[in-house]
């Protein structure tokens, strides 16, 4: 099978700076016109981004003493309003056309973008420095269980205190199967959703001194989520 030789992440990178984009902008942007499946999609992850945002105000301390690094973060759906809060924010992406979307809506929000967030076109596997916490969310559904182990190790890396990632749990497969023709229609369909066991995730993570926190479940009729808090095991 020629597509399994296929290289993942140059297939997701091509994706994500050409038809992708187009598409998901317009999922990540309210006022744009999209189709009921994609309404339903962006209903899903407005979701996901309320939730993500209600655990780290729910969890206190200063926001602005706080570093945040955002890896695969789009168009910003996350770490503009993160930015808002008064978090110091560290946005990546490898698409360099999701890049500029973002820096072009931190414009749009505060004319100059301040200094306490910032963007740049980076793969997740060169993430770099060190963060109180990582947020990584619907970047994991791009990549198979090969490539899970490298992308959860640069992510717990560069984080200090606290992870927050998103993915497709396994359990909705066949379901997710039926449909995934919405998630990625025409010519773009060589670009395909994983599912992930949430034991693979959690174990590998553990292994690294990471432990889970709380869990939630986004399901709409299209979108399906699982987020997971993770937080650094006391090693006394
Ligand atoms: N996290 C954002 C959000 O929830 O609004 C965007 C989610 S979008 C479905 C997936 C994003 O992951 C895309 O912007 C894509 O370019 C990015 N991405 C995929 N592979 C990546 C990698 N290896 N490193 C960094 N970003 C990546």
């Amino acid at each position: 099978n020629i597509r399994m030789t296929v290289d993942d992440k140059q297939v997701v990178t091509e994706y994500f700076n050409t038809v992708g984009f187009e598409r998901w902008r317009r999922i990540y942007s309210p006022t744009e016109r999209v189709n009921r499946v994609q309404q339903d999609i962006r209903r899903g992850h407005q979701q996901t981004v309320n939730i993500i945002l209600r655990w780290i105000e729910e969890d206190g301390g200063n926001i602005s003493e706080q570093s945040f690094c955002d890896a695969g973060c789009g168009v910003g759906s996350l770490a503009i309003p993160l930015a808002k809060l008064g978090a110091r924010v560290a946005a990546s992406d490898i698409s360099h056309s999701m890049i500029e979307e973002a820096q072009k809506r931190a414009k749009e929000e505060w004319g100059v973008i301040p200094s306490s967030l910032s963007f740049q076109v980076q793969d997740l596997l060169e993430l770099q420095g060190s963060f109180d916490t990582v947020l990584c969310v619907d970047v994991l559904i791009h990549y198979s269980d090969a490539q899970l182990v490298s992308l959860l190790d640069s992510l717990s890396r560069v984080a200090k205190r606290r992870m927050i990632i998103t993915f497709a749990p396994k359990t909705f497969y066949y379901v997710l199967l039926k449909k995934i023709g919405d998630f990625f229609p025409g010519p773009s369909k060589a670009t395909r959703a994983y599912l992930h066991e949430e034991k693979d995730i959690l174990d590998s993570l553990q292994q690294r001194g990471w432990q889970w926190i709380r869990k939630d479940l986004v399901k709409t009729n299209f979108y399906f989520c699982q987020i997971v808090q993770l937080e650094k095991r006391n090693r006394t």
